[in-house]
C-alpha cells in the first residue's frame, strides 16, 4: 500500500491515497490503467457507475492476483438509482459489475431526487453485509445536514471538489464534528495548467525537488484529505503516489491554503446541475 491509513467514523481504516478512474474510457482502458495503478502500489480505487466503468476496475483487482481484502474500493449511486424500490437492485448489480461480493465504500453521488430513500437502501445493505462504509458525495448546508439527521449509521465521508484554489472550509467545519472525513475530488484542480504553473507552486517544488503536482497532492495529505488523483500516463501515475519522502513546512501549507478563492471549476448554477443530473439516466 502507498501511504498511510486514516481511520472513519465508523471504525474502518481506509487508504489515504488512491487512484481515481473518472473520465477513462470504457472498461478496457480503465483495467489498464487501474492494473498499471495497483502494480504500482495503490490499493484504493475510486469509481461511480456513471464513468460507466466498473467492469473495468472489477477485472483489473481479479486480474491483480492482489487478495480482494487488501484493495479498498469505491463506487457512487448515481441519481436514478436512489428510489427506495430501485436502490436495493441497484445495489446489487453494481457489485456484479465489480465482481465482488462486498463493496468497501458506497456514496451517493450527488445531492438531488430522492436521497433520502437512498441513504435509507445503502443503512440496509450495510446491515445486509454487501456494503462495509457509506458516504456522501457533493452535499453540503442544509441537505447535508438533513442527511445527519435521518442517518442511523453516519455518513463515514463527503467526498467534495477540493484544491487549492477552493478548500471548502464551511462544509468541512459542519462534517468535523461528527467526524465525517473529506475526499478531494479534482484534487489537482482537473490538471489545470495554470495551477501546476503557479510561480509560487514551483518555488516550493524545487525547493523539495519534487513537481507541483506532489506538491498539491502533499498539501492534501497534511490537510488529512483522502485524494486519489487520476491519469492513465504511467509516469504521472508513478509521480503521484512519490509523495510519502518530504513534509511541507507550516510556512509552505499556509502559503498553498492562501491560493483559496473559493472557486469550483464545475462552473454551473446548483439548479442547473440538478437539471442536468436528473436527466441523466445511468442502468446496466
Ligand atoms: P484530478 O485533479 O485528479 O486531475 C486529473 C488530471 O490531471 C489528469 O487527467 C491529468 O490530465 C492530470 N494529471 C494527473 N497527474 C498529473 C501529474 N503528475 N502532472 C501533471 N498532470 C497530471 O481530477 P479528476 O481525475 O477529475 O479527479 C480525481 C478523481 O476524483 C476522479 O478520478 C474521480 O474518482 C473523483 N471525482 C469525483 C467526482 C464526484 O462528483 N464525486 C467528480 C470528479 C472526480
Amino acid at each position: 500500500m502507498i501511504g498511510p491509513t486514516l481511520t472513519l467514523n465508523d471504525g474502518l481504516e481506509i487508504p489515504q491515497f488512491g487512484f481515481g478512474v473518472f473520465c477513462i474510457d470504457g472498461d478496457n482502458a480503465t483495467q489498464q490503467a487501474t492494473e498499471e495503478a495497483l502494480a504500482q502500489g495503490y490499493r484504493h480505487i475510486d469509481t461511480a457507475h456513471i464513468y460507466r466503468n466498473e467492469r473495468g476496475v472489477g477485472r483489473a483487482v481479479k486480474n491483480s492476483g492482489i487478495a480482494r481484502e487488501e484493495v479498498w474500493i469505491t463506487s457512487k449511486l448515481w441519481v436514478n438509482e436512489f428510489n427506495a424500490d430501485v436502490a436495493p437492485r441497484a445495489i446489487d448489480e453494481m457489485l456484479q459489475r465489480l465482481d465482488t461480493d462486498y463493496l468497501d465504500l458506497l456514496l451517493l453521488h450527488r445531492p438531488y431526487g430522492h436521497y433520502v430513500e437512498g441513504y435509507q437502501a445503502m443503512e440496509d445493505a450495510v446491515r445486509a453485509g454487501k456494503i462495509r462504509s457509506i458516504g456522501l458525495s457533493n452535499f453540503e448546508g442544509a441537505k447535508l445536514q438533513e442527511i445527519i439527521d435521518v442517518a442511523e449509521i453516519m455518513p463515514s465521508i463527503n467526498q467534495i471538489e477540493l484544491h487549492p484554489y477552493w478548500l471548502q472550509s464551511e462544509t468541512k467545519r459542519m462534517m468535523e464534528p461528527y467526524n465525517i472525513a473529506v475526499e478531494s475530488w479534482y484534487p489537482l484542480g482537473h490538471g489545470d495548467r495554470e495551477l501546476l504553473h503557479l510561480p509560487m507552486l514551483e518555488e516550493i517544488a524545487q525547493a523539495h525537488n519534487k513537481t507541483v503536482a506532489q506538491v498539491i497532492l502533499r498539501w492534501h495529505i497534511q490537510h488529512n484529505h483522502i485524494i486519489f488523483p487520476k491519469s492513465t500516463n504511467s509516469e504521472h501515475i508513478r509521480e503521484n503516489a512519490d509523495i510519502f519522502d518530504f513534509v511541507l513546512s507550516d510556512d509552505e501549507m499556509n502559503k498553498i491554503d492562501s491560493l483559496n478563492k473559493n472557486k469550483s471549476y464545475f462552473d454551473i448554477s446548483d439548479e442547473e446541475q440538478e437539471k442536468q443530473a436528473l436527466s441523466m439516466i445511468v442502468e446496466g
